[in-house]
């Protein structure tokens, strides 16, 4: 994943803390529901951070926990999820219902955490009026309008890379405030917009990168 940079404006955590913000969630969710107290080394060690880490980054939320006491498990997930903002409900539009973009579609995971897909476009004649996941492919000339009426604030860009700075261009006009971008390429959007890009092909390098200097592990022969 790639971003503009450590901190934007107004943002009390960083974009790397952010990330970590997210795991601890996802380590708080699964936590048992009875339980009273989680403390920053249980997190740490489920997330695979340094507990200094776990108590840096959440102190910036506030006075939360008591020293050699823990913290409240559901009163953490509050603050963690106001902190990322999805302590709310928000409306995202998908442009680009290829193969990747219908996969997210199906995905599930969205919905269930606050994210709800209301309006999918393509710019494709024989895909536009077709119905996906319940949803009527729309044309890219009704983008704005749509944006309005369903007061979408966040768009997910899978359009190939070509194609993606003018739709991302489209969507900024609609008054989009956020854009998740999919395609492999450095989109340029005003300041007031922000934009996160999954580039998967980066991230298998960053793996390779990781592989190949393993410290001091031997790459097993190759067979084939
Ligand atoms: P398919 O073969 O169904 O098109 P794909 O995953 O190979 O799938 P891509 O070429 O990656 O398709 O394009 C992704 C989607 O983005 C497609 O549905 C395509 O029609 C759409 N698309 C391409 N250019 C634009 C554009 N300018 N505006 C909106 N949608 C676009």
């Amino acid at each position: 994943m790639s971003d503009r940079g450590a901190a934007s404006e107004g943002m009390r955590v960083s974009r790397a803390a952010a990330q970590r913000l997210s795991l601890y969630l996802r380590c708080l969710t699964a936590w048992p529901s009875d339980a009273e107290k989680i403390s920053s080394s249980q997190i740490a060690a489920a997330v695979g951070v340094s507990d200094a880490q776990v108590r840096r980054d959440l102190a910036a939320l506030g006075h939360l926990g008591q020293r050699g006491i823990g913290y409240e498990p559901r009163e953490l997930a509050t603050a963690i999820r106001e902190a990322l903002g999805i302590h709310r409900t928000w409306r995202v539009v998908l442009v680009g219902v290829g193969n990747l973009g219908r996969a997210l579609l199906r995905y599930q995971g969205f919905r269930a955490q606050g994210f709800q897909i209301v309006a999918v476009f393509d710019n494709q004649p024989t895909k536009i009026g077709e119905c996906i996941e319940g949803l009527r492919v729309r044309p890219l000339h009704e983008l704005e309008a749509t944006v309005t009426t369903e007061g979408v604030e966040l768009a997910i860009l899978t359009v190939p890379k070509e194609a993606a700075q003018s739709v991302a261009d489209a969507l900024v006009r609609a008054g989009i405030r956020g854009i998740l971008n999919f395609a492999p390429v450095v989109l340029r959007l005003p300041q007031h917009v922000q934009l996160v890009t999954v580039d998967l092909a980066i991230q298998l390098e960053q793996l390779t990168f990781l592989v190949q200097h393993a410290n001091g592990v031997a790459p097993p022969a190759f067979n084939g």
